[in-house]
């Protein structure tokens, strides 16, 4: 009788988008004139640009021709790109990597999902809350995460509250723990951590021989100062931390599919004796032995958002959509609304009014003003009282959502 791995059954459906989805079709079919903006969703809406269409089409060329044509290529990913990510993305910064520290991917979910294969099930995982629930999930999956109580909460995840309460700035937790996922720019807040913020975390898994998986998917949206773009700006961090970075929200990959994780050499983790092994050979192992590698033409492309007419290009994407931000964001807060995010992010969290819940006040957005958005209960506990909104959408559908905020009563 072959068994199945029940830690799947205990996941919940994904109740999130489906009850959306739900919901707004509802709405739908009773007022099929409305006319809906979608601000929901985390996906971009500009095309690729340019200057990385083109590389790709030079690149499917490549494969047409025998002299060119390229099969598996190097699990980890093909070096041109490893070394344009670490001449572009550290380097500058003050970061020095070797091209063996860096692993392209299909994604940063599979990476942060699939980084669990090479950490011990007995290991204490904390995750902040509200959060990416792919952390959660995968846990779930794995056996690490126990049980979910009617609160809402895994019984052996350790919750790290981010909320007005402590001005989303998480605080170190009260237990011991081993395993700390980080993610900044934060999705679903859009809030960041200073780079002393951020040091109390690395001084904190120093201390206690723990590791940060850090998610940092929308550093391109960074635009203060005083934030770090990578974890590793930080001292110390390449003893205690693994990066992820993802294509799909800096260039517009989210369909195209290429990210890189880093596992620094120096980074260790433990056998029940102590003695230390490293996460660098492991994850190497274990893309070896699960991943055939990225497509060749997609890496052309991810290499062709480096050159300078790339890096133009997609500045310029991700500033439109920061303007969007800016929209949104000020136009809530001229309502009187309290809201945090979208200054280094393109995600907007609110504040319900009036103390409504993250339902009523999507029902509310939807039947009143026609407008979508995600209740952050639905990224945890903490996310109760809050709502998101993204900045993917286009200007005009934007511009249309404010006007309708403006004319509303909360
Ligand atoms: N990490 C966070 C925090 C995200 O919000 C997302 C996507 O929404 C991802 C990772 C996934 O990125 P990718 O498209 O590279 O799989």
């Amino acid at each position: 009788m072959a068994l199945v791995n029940e830690n799947y059954l205990k996941l919940p459906g994904s109740y999130l988008f489906s009850e959306i989805a739900k919901r707004v079709e509802a709405f739908k079919t009773a007022n099929p004139e409305a006319e809906i903006i979608r601000l929901g969703i985390g996906d971009v809406t500009k095309p690729l640009v340019p200057t990385v269409v083109k590389a790709m089409h030079d690149a499917v060329d490549e494969m047409s021709v025998a002299a060119s044509f390229r099969g598996y290529g190097p699990e980890q990913g093909y070096r041109f790109l490893i070394d344009q990510i670490i001449e572009n993305d550290f380097r500058p910064r003050g970061v020095e990597l070797e091209f063996d520290e860096v692993f392209v991917s299909d994604g940063s979910k599979s990476d942060c999902g699939n980084i669990g294969d090479i950490l011990g099930i007995d290991n204490t995982v904390a995750v902040m809350d509200p959060v990416y629930p792919v952390y959660i999930d995968t846990n779930v999956m794995a056996g690490r995460a126990g049980s979910l109580n009617e609160m809402g909460y895994w019984n052996n995840l350790v919750y790290i509250p981010c909320t007005a309460e402590n001005n989303f700035v998480p605080s170190l937790p009260d237990k011991r723990v081993d395993v700390i996922y980080l993610c900044f720019p934060n999705n679903p807040t859009g809030t960041t951590l200073t780079k002393d913020q951020l040091k109390q975390w690395v001084d904190y898994a120093l201390d206690n021989q723990a590791i940060i998986l850090f998610d940092a998917a929308y550093e391109a949206f960074i635009t203060e100062e005083d934030v770090p773009h990578s974890i590793y700006e930080i001292e110390g961090a390449k003893e205690c931390a693994i990066e992820f970075r993802s294509f799909s929200k800096t260039a517009g990959f989210t369909g195209t599919r290429c990210a890189y994780t880093v596992v620094p050499k120096q980074l260790m983790a433990y056998t029940a004796e102590g003695a230390p092994v490293s996460l660098n050979k492991l994850w190497n192992r274990r893309q070896c032995t699960k991943f055939n590698g990225v497509p060749y033409v997609i890496q052309r492309a991810a290499e062709a958002v480096y050159s300078e007419e790339g890096k133009r290009q997609v500045k310029e994407v991700v500033a439109y959509y920061l303007e969007n931000a800016k929209l949104i964001r000020e136009g809530l807060k001229e309502q009187g609304l309290s809201v945090v995010g979208g200054v280094n992010s393109p995600y907007i969290w609110l504040k319900t009014p009036e103390g409504m819940s993250s339902w009523d006040f999507f029902d509310f957005m939807l039947t009143k003003l026609n407008i979508v958005g995600t209740p952050g209960s639905g990224f945890g506990p903490s996310g109760e009282g809050y709502f998101r909104l993204t900045a993917f959408g286009t200007r005009e559908n934007c511009l249309a959502a404010i006007e309708r905020i403006k004319g509303a009563k909360f």
